[in-house]
């Protein structure tokens, strides 16, 4: 049995509050009358770091939502396409182009390509680093142990994670053994990912982990860069830590909840207060 951590506690502070009917339209201080113990974090500083990207058309305005009901990792059918897809023909013959890519060794050893979950219209993506045993045999990103945390992270922010993200991987074929993907794989799968970012144009992205970090701004060091705002053409990008990481050194649970508030500050969602 999983002991409940930081994400477990803000899911029940949202449930809470949806029962005793606290909504995102009440003001600040009568939300904060539905939780006892408030708490604030400061935004992190802004950095700067251009990347090669098509700038990104006016990001379609985000109405706060109320908090709503936390979502499972779906389950999900062996090599199920997700929902939301079909009334976008260009990420279906992306789709299609990369079940048949052979650009490097992992297209012999896939199961399934895992091309992304969730809705291709969202204004929030999330970006990991490539697909698990689960994922490989599914062919959904992040269904597996870091995938059932990666959904509890987005259920405390108050999104819903089939409808309102979209959700991909720096490669979309198994790295075998869970070893991180290769220079050579990264660099034959990124203009896949590169496109996919294009067509969602998301208002925000979160990289999860060094790998996203390395392949989409050449930086290293998640440690010092999480929490600080990247710039990726216009896209406003916040790395934080890997679900995977989190689920072995679960202290960085509170940075990673820190790192996903500001995110959400971004869309006019309120930080939840824990109680
Ligand atoms: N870890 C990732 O980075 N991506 C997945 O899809 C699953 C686990």
């Amino acid at each position: 049995m999983r002991k409940p951590d930081i994400f477990d506690e803000i899911i029940q502070c949202l449930k809470t509050g949806a029962a005793i009917g606290a909504d995102a339209s009440m003001s600040e201080e009568t939300l904060h009358d539905f939780f006892t113990r408030p708490r604030r974090t400061a935004a992190p500083a802004l950095v700067s770091v251009p990347a090669p990207a098509p700038s990104r058309r006016a990001a379609a305005s985000s109405a706060p939502s109320a908090p709503s009901a936390p979502v499972a990792t779906p389950a999900v059918q062996p090599g199920a396409v997700p929902a939301f897809a079909p009334d976008l023909p260009e990420w279906e013959s992306l789709r299609a182009e990369c079940a048949s890519c052979m650009n490097c060794p992992l297209g012999k050893t896939r199961t399934h390509m895992v091309f992304a979950d969730g809705n291709p219209h969202a204004e929030l993506m999330f970006i990991g680093e490539g697909p698990g045993a689960d994922e490989d045999a599914t062919g959904v990103p992040f269904v597996g142990r870091a995938g059932e945390l990666l959904s509890r992270m987005i259920a405390a922010m108050t999104f819903d994670r089939a409808t309102e993200t979209c959700i991909a991987n720096i490669v979309k074929c198994r790295p075998p053994g869970n070893r991180n993907p290769s220079d050579e794989e990264a660099a034959a799968c990124m203009p896949y990912l590169k496109r996919q970012i294009e067509m969602v144009n998301p208002k925000v992205i979160v990289l999860l982990g060094a790998v996203p970090l390395l392949y989409l701004f050449n930086l290293k060091g998640i440690m010092k860069l999480r929490g600080r705002w990247l710039d990726y053409g216009g896209i406003k990008v916040m790395p934080t830590y890997h679900p995977a990481f989190l689920l072995r050194n679960p202290p960085a649970k509170k940075d990673a909840w820190a790192d996903l508030q500001a995110v959400m500050a971004e869309f006019g969602r309120r930080p939840v207060p824990r109680r």
